[in-house]
């Protein structure tokens, strides 16, 4: 179990153990993600789907970069609780507004971890025929996957470790870090 309260700046700090992904690569991966969005769409309009929390600091990126008219929505569907270890299971808490049949769809998550919440998601969107849906991560943890399920664009892919920043918390701290950083399980 991860100890979240902090208990002083230095020990806050401290859990910050190594920068993974600069705020410059990302922006440079948002721009890519953009182009191709627009590309992919040449002018239709979408509605941007993301997942809270960890994914508002990328919606937000992302839709200011896009040109095609878009939309966005927002779900809360959780699997983390507190700490690092998944709960292993989904509830989708808060759902979209929009009827979606009529939207080409593109769900903004910040990480694919064992799959479990974006499996399910999609599942569940589908089912309410879009006219198309397409899936682009920011962060793919493909060694930890627990079901069968692949995004179809992911802007990263990192190891099998714990991280935080760009709207990725651990204990709701940390989401406000500009860059993606491995969260120190060891020191307080
Ligand atoms: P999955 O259902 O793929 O296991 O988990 C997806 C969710 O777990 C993500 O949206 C994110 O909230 C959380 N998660 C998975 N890996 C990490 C991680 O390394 N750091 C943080 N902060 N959250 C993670």
């Amino acid at each position: 179990m991860i100890k979240t309260d902090i208990q002083s700046i230095d020990e806050y700090n401290n859990k910050i153990k190594r920068v993974l992904i600069t705020k410059e690569e990302i922006d440079e991966a948002l721009d890519k993600a953009a182009e191709r969005i627009n590309a992919m769409y040449d002018g239709h309009p979408v509605l941007l789907v993301s997942i809270l929390k960890g994914a508002f600091v990328l919606m937000a990126d992302v839709c200011r970069r896009v040109t095609v008219p878009c939309e966005i929505g927002f779900m809360c569907a959780k699997s983390y609780y507190s700490g690092t270890v998944s709960a292993g299971k989904v509830s989708i808490t808060m759902d979209l507004e929009q009827d979606i049949s009529n939207y080409h769809v593109v769900i903004i998550e910040d990480i694919v971890d064992t799959g479990r919440t974006l499996k399910d998601v999609v599942n569940l969107l589908k089912e309410r025929g879009p006219i198309s849906l397409t899936v682009i991560t920011l962060l793919d943890k493909p060694s930890r996957r627990v079901v069968d399920f692949a995004p179809d664009v992911a802007l990263f892919t990192i190891p099998d470790c714990f991280v935080i920043g760009y709207g990725l918390d651990c204990g709701e701290y940390y989401r406000n870090l500009p860059y993606i950083a491995e969260y120190n399980e060891g020191v307080n």
